[in-house]
């Protein structure tokens, strides 16, 4: 894309003003190629801005706040996208559960230590028999949950590329990741790189995208991307 810019010869411009002249020294217009503009942006893990507030579609999700249901466009695309295909994938599955994001224009959200900026979720997990309550999370033990079908739903949110991490509960992160590399979905190498199942405290310092965090046995904590693919600020 050729983008005009607009640059100013002379030492004294200044911009068009309420009084003053309009423009001093000389403009003169340049073509310069330019990388095309995505309008896709960073965004804030503290306060939401163009908040987009994710719709109501009861045949692939239930939400069960829907006031503090807004998101960036990312993360309310992302669970629209994800929880469609996920249907496609299970028809026979019950609609997944979506608890918190955010309130309209971010800031502290009560219960949650994050969930401020849009960028953060709580997805309902199945319990096997691809199955979820319809309006609450229940702590799964691990030979409730279900590999098959968190891994269905995971690893559609993971293809979409904007997610930044995924907190889940260690024991239902080593089911995944032993259903996995069994059953020949993943090499351990590609599991490795995926799952962090040793725990720690400093979950959000973390590397990998699947990370331990206490509280996780009943949801996913999904935090998504920024449109520009970079992670939220402060
Ligand atoms: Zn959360």
């Amino acid at each position: 894309m050729v983008l005009a810019l607009l640059l100013t010869l002379g030492t004294q411009s200044t911009f068009a003003g309420e009084y003053g002249p309009a423009v001093e020294g000389e403009w003169v217009v340049v073509d310069a190629e330019m990388p095309e503009d995505t309008g896709l942006s960073g965004c804030s893990a503290t306060y939401l801005q163009d908040g987009v507030v994710l719709p109501d579609l009861p045949l692939f999700y239930t939400r069960i706040v829907p006031d503090a249901a807004w998101g960036t466009q990312e993360m309310v695309d992302l669970i629209v996208e994800s929880a469609r295909h996920t249907r496609w994938l299970m028809p026979d599955a019950s609609p997944i559960i979506i608890g918190d994001l955010s309130v309209r224009y971010g800031g502290f959200l009560s219960g949650h230590k994050s969930h401020r900026g849009g960028v953060d979720a709580d997805i309902g997990i199945y319990r096997r028999g691809r199955w979820q309550p319809t309006n609450r999370f229940d702590d799964l033990s691990a030979k409730d949950f279900d590999p098959e079908a968190n891994w269905l739903l995971i690893s559609t949110m993971l293809q979409t590329g904007k997610i930044d991490m995924i907190l889940l509960d260690r024991s239902h992160i080593a089911t995944l990741r032993s259903y996995t590399v069994k059953s020949g979905l993943l090499t351990a190498e590609e599991a490795d790189y995926i799952f962090v199942s040793d725990g720690g405290s400093a979950h959000w310092e973390r590397t990998g995208v699947i990370r331990h965090a206490p509280g996780h046995k009943s949801h996913l904590h999904v935090r998504v991307l920024c449109g520009d693919g970079s992670k939220a600020g402060g």
